[in-house]
């Protein structure tokens, strides 16, 4: 087993960060079990800190799993298929699905999943795919290099960062796709993005409209049951539990579940049913004392200002400038220093600040 640091750990190659390892489970197509919810939440608390966070790739991660664990962890996890074979097919099946799916979109993301494992690609650890093949897309502000969509003429392949694409005849077509940023030198060191490789370079052949994507999902009912948010985007293992007792679940890049089938969803803690609930607006991440690295809490300080943060508006409050919780840009990011929070306007936690070394007490009047 190898480590690395960075931004894309795995379940099989794990990334070191303030509280133990992260590791990165990948339902296939996007979909938990019964059996896999209850085997993750059991792996969590017994291998790890507890902690079940929701990605922005619309993966699971544990937290907090130590050397010692991490076998037994795997182990666990492998029994319900949620562990692929080895490090370099964990890497390249980088696949979001639409919660949305139906029967032809699951059909298609298990042919993608299964042509990418078999395939000798090597992929940048960021690249990834995304099957979004609903009614409409509602994956276009979510991290994917090559999207699946549906249009009036069928099935179509988008390079991101185009606003063209080709009909798909194929999976096989997704990963000639792959193929042609590689080619073209769009992963020179191993790193790089679709949408930077076509934005001043070359672009593949590409004749048909994208189709519009839907307006962003909020939690409560939806055709196919409820979509429920969740509370900094870290579910509890008995929430998780329970959730899946109740129907299949879907997991979503926007810190909500949905869970299939049930047209309501009884309380239980870390959930947020209500798409006005100032939580929504929060980020952070678990801060002292869960992270030895912390330098103040972090989500009291952001659940005492939750009423302050304008609705649309992102808060992230974070332990240390590592920015766990949130990697990318906030409107309004707090980073605990020893001295104090330091306030970045529209940056994340390592960004220069507007303001530095703020006592709790202040950060009501300075918001
Ligand atoms: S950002 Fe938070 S979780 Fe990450 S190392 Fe810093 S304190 Fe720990």
């Amino acid at each position: 087993m190898s480590m690395v640091r960075g931004w894309c750990p795995g379940a099989l190659r794990p990334m070191e960060s303030g509280d133990g390892w992260v590791v990165r489970i990948r339902p296939r197509g996007g979909r938990l079990d019964a059996a896999q919810a209850q085997a993750i939440a059991d792996a969590a608390e017994a291998h790890g800190n507890g902690i079940i966070e929701l990605t922005g790739r619309a993966n699971l991660q544990l937290r907090g799993v130590t050397p010692a664990t991490h076998a037994p962890l795997i182990a666990a996890l492998r029994a319900h298929d949620l562990i692929d074979a080895d490090i370099a097919a964990e890497t390249r099946r980088n696949v979001m699905v639409t919660p949305f799916a139906d029967a032809e979109t699951d059909a298609l993301a298990a042919a993608l999943e299964a042509a990418l494992a078999r395939s000798r690609l090597t992929l940048p650890a960021k690249f990834g795919f995304a099957v979004d093949t609903g009614p409409a897309p509602v994956l276009t502000s979510d991290p994917a290099d090559i999207r699946i969509e549906r249009g009036p003429q069928g099935l179509l392949l988008r390079a991101d960062g185009m606003t063209r694409a080709t009909l798909l005849h194929d999976v096989r077509d997704a990963l000639d796709l792959a193929q042609w940023f590689l080619d073209q030198g769009g992963a020179p060191e191993g790193r790089g993005r679709m949408a930077a490789l076509v934005a001043d370079g070359p672009r593949p052949a590409a004749t048909l409209p994208a189709p519009a994507p839907l307006a962003p999902f909020h939690p409560g009912l939806v055709p196919q049951g409820v979509l429920t948010g969740i509370e900094f985007g870290q579910i509890p293992p008995d929430a998780l539990r329970r959730l899946a007792r109740l129907g299949p679940l879907r997991l979503t890049p926007w810190r909500m579940l949905l869970v299939q089938g049930v047209r309501t969803l009884p309380a239980m803690a870390g959930l947020i049913p209500d798409a006005r609930d100032p939580r929504l607006r929060l980020r952070a991440c678990p801060g002292m004392p869960a992270c030895p690295r912390a330098l103040a809490q972090t989500r009291p300080v952001a659940l005492g200002l939750a009423e302050l943060v304008p609705q649309d508006a992102v808060l992230h409050v974070s332990g240390c400038a590592k920015g766990c919780g949130w990697p990318r840009a906030a409107d309004i990011t707090l980073t605990a220093t020893p001295e104090g929070f330091d306030l970045i306007r529209h940056g994340r936690a390592a960004d220069p600040a507007a303001l530095r070394g703020l006592h709790p007490d202040q950060l009501p009047k300075v918001l």
